[in-house]
């Protein structure tokens, strides 16, 4: 430490204040007072973030931050504050908030006890002063809506006015007349004789419903791409289909089942216009077809959007069946026919696609079909086929990229990533191949393969004199990896099978492992470290990463998001990030590598902050094992 950082660090410890230091909404210092002030402990204090709140911290550290966020937020550099003690009383504080000088999210908190206050400078009278209590009763309703969800609601704002203002359309019932007029033109020649008549209408009409059946539909689409080959086009296509149906007809019965379905028809064929056709495919799924649904394909999605919201009104509306009410809910899926090239067939696909999708969201909801999720579900399905067989095939390689000390630039160990040669001789990237490896499951496998391989080749490299005491070796372990309940067993048999000290193996695992049960990973954890081993937090960066992960779980490593790094030499911001990793990792005695370091002034930057040691192109990038036994050896 530097004579001026000792001196800072004594005017700091010896202020009569309470002084916190925040980057990022992230407290990384702070002095003794304002322990005390606060009844906590320094390592709840350190690492304690504005946006978390976990269980361990005092109700003053809680209360504070919410102070803090709702002040930050709106751009308060002081108020008063009344701090609850453990007592049940509260000390009276003046709570100030200043931002370094340009940067904004660095800011020092400063706590002044109220009879310290006459001394302090009183609190000006143009700024007001809120008079905050305890705990607020409901601290979520202060914090804005996410990003997804303000989104959702702009989308329904928008689909609300476009129902407000089209003009009332005459709501027609689909009569008789009507229906045979349409038919009229779609199925010619028209029957003549009134028994041939009768099995046409059965042919293309529901029995049950008596609206239109899926053969009608499928004329009404050809007949409608067939006469629009040679202009713009915006129909919509919405497939309807009842949520939980199943459980009206496993606890009804039938009878009520087809009741229901028919009180659903004739609900939706209230708001069906002239042109439309309204059909049911059979079961509780129906499809309405709008040929125009407007003049602009720009405007066709807001259209079909609240031509769906009305749909879900229409069945919203509560039904009664041997007196008892029902309310029901639909997922609706919109493919919008805006494209001369479409069939028939094919438009029914992306409907169908697109309520599953929003069926898979959760239900009673809208989604319209994306073909860049369908193309990305077909491809995931097409290497899945391809991944099923890979191992066998020995098709995968592990290459190894060399981890490099900051302060010697001594190879400190590599890390080990996966690499899929497949049999097209192309290399598949990990960040594709890998989420399908994880979503089937076969990462279990593969998995086992890597900690086999990598313990192989540690001890090709102890054998050969190239591995030093406190080199390790990293390997990646995914959420499913890690909830396998064989994952100790296989960690135990590698290490003996190639009798390696599994001090040189270091499990590098992300935060979306943590989503699950905290606990049972920390079990985990602490039994593959009882063998000896290491963890690593994987992609870490400030504002991405939850704080409490660091604090509950037994971490020796952090490493900080190559995202952060990239920029580090050139953005104030990214260099911010890594700062503040920095002083919250030492609070918690973890090292810290940096991923991604593609150049010496990264390098530099990173050497200045104080971080122990890196990866990246600037020394390589993973190689196969021979290149990185020369490295070894070099
Ligand atoms: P990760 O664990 O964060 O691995 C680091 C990634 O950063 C690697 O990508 C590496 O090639 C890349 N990288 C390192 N230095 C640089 C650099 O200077 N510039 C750039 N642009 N990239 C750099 P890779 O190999 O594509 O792996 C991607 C991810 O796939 C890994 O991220 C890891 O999460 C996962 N993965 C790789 N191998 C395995 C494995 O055996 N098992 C599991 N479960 N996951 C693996
Ligand atoms: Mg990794
Ligand atoms: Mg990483």
């Amino acid at each position: 430490m530097s004579s001026k950082e000792e001196l800072y660090k004594v005017l700091l410890e010896t202020s009569p204040y309470g002084t916190l230091f925040f980057v990022y909404g992230v407290c990384i210092e702070c002095n003794h007072k304002a322990i005390t002030l606060l009844g906590c402990e320094r390592n709840h204090l350190i690492g304690a973030s504005l946006d978390e709140i976990s269980g361990d911290e005092s109700s003053a550290l809680i209360d504070l931050k919410l102070q803090l966020k709702r002040a930050v937020n709106s751009d308060q550099k002081r108020l008063q504050w009344h701090c609850p003690q453990p007592s049940g009383d509260s000390v009276d504080i003046d709570l100030c908030i200043e931002s370094v000088p340009n940067n904004p999210r660095e800011f020092v908190v400063t706590l002044i006890e109220a009879r310290d206050n006459q001394v302090a400078q009183p609190v000006p009278e143009s700024q007001p002063t809120p008079q905050v209590q305890n705990i607020p009763e409901e601290p979520a309703a202060e914090l804005p809506a996410s990003e997804p969800e303000q989104q959702l609601h702009v989308a329904m704002d928008a689909a609300a006015e476009v129902v407000e203002e089209s003009p009332v359309e005459s709501v027609v019932e689909p009569v008789k007349e009507e229906i045979t007029e349409l038919e009229q033109t779609l199925s010619e020649p028209l029957p003549e004789s009134a028994d041939s008549r009768q099995t046409h209408q059965e042919r293309v009409f529901d029995g049950l419903t008596k609206l239109p059946n899926r053969q009608f539909l499928i004329e009404a689409l050809d007949k409608y791409f067939d006469s629009t080959r040679d202009r713009e086009i915006c129909g919509a296509l919405l497939m309807i289909d009842l949520d939980n149906f199943k459980d009206i007809n496993d606890s009804w019965g039938h009878t009520v089942g087809d009741q229901v379905v028919k009180k659903v028809g004739s609900a939706i064929a209230h708001i069906v216009r002239g042109d439309n056709v309204l059909a049911r495919l059979g079961g509780d799924e129906f499809v309405l077809f709008i040929p125009q649904i407007s003049d602009s394909v720009s405007q066709a999605a807001w259209d079909a959007q609240a031509m769906a919201e009305k749909v879900r009104e229409s069945i919203a509306t509560p039904i009664f069946i041997d007196g008892h009410e029902l309310i029901l809910t639909a997922s609706i899926g919109i493919a919008l026919l805006t494209d001369r090239e479409l069939t028939s067939e094919r438009a029914l696909q992306y409907a169908d696609s697109a309520m599953y999708e929003s069926k898979r969201k959760g239900r009673n909801g809208i989604a319209f079909f994306d073909p860049y999720i369908t193309e990305k579900a077909q491809r995931q399905i097409g290497l899945n086929i391809r991944l099923r067989k890979a191992l066998d095939n020995q098709e995968f390689a592990l290459y190894i990229q060399p981890q490099i000390e900051v302060g010697t630039g001594r190879v400190m160990g590599g890390e080990a990533l996966l690499r899929w040669v497949n049999t097209e001789k192309s290399h598949n990237m990990p960040s594709e191949f890998i989420p399908v490896l994880e979503s089937s499951g076969l990462i279990v496998n593969v998995g086992h393969w890597v900690i086999r391989t990598a313990c192989e080749y540690l001890r090709n490299f102890i054998d050969e004199g190239l591995w030093r005491d406190g080199m390790q070796m990293g390997i990646n372990i995914s959420p499913r990896q890690f909830r396998d309940p064989q994952l100790l067993e296989v960690v135990q048999h590698s290490i003996t099978s190639y009798n390696v000290d599994p001090r040189h193996l270091n499990f590098e695992v992300t935060e979306n492992l943590l989503i699950e049960d905290v606990d049972e990973v920390v079990s985990k954890m602490k039994a593959i470290k009882s063998l000896g081993s290491c963890f690593s937090i994987d992609d870490f960066g400030i504002g991405y990463s939850s704080m409490i992960y660091l604090k509950r779980l037994p971490f020796d490593h952090l490493k900080i998001d190559r995202e952060f790094i990239r920029n580090i030499h050139r953005d104030p911001e990214s260099r911010g990030v890594v700062e503040a990793i920095m002083a919250v990792s030492r609070q918690y005695g973890l090292q810290v590598i940096a991923e991604g370091v593609e150049n010496a002034e990264a390098l530099n930057v990173l050497t200045k902050v104080g971080c122990d040691s890196y990866q990246g192109a600037h020394y390589s990038m993973p190689v196969p094992v021979d290149r990185f036994r020369e490295l070894l050896v070099a």
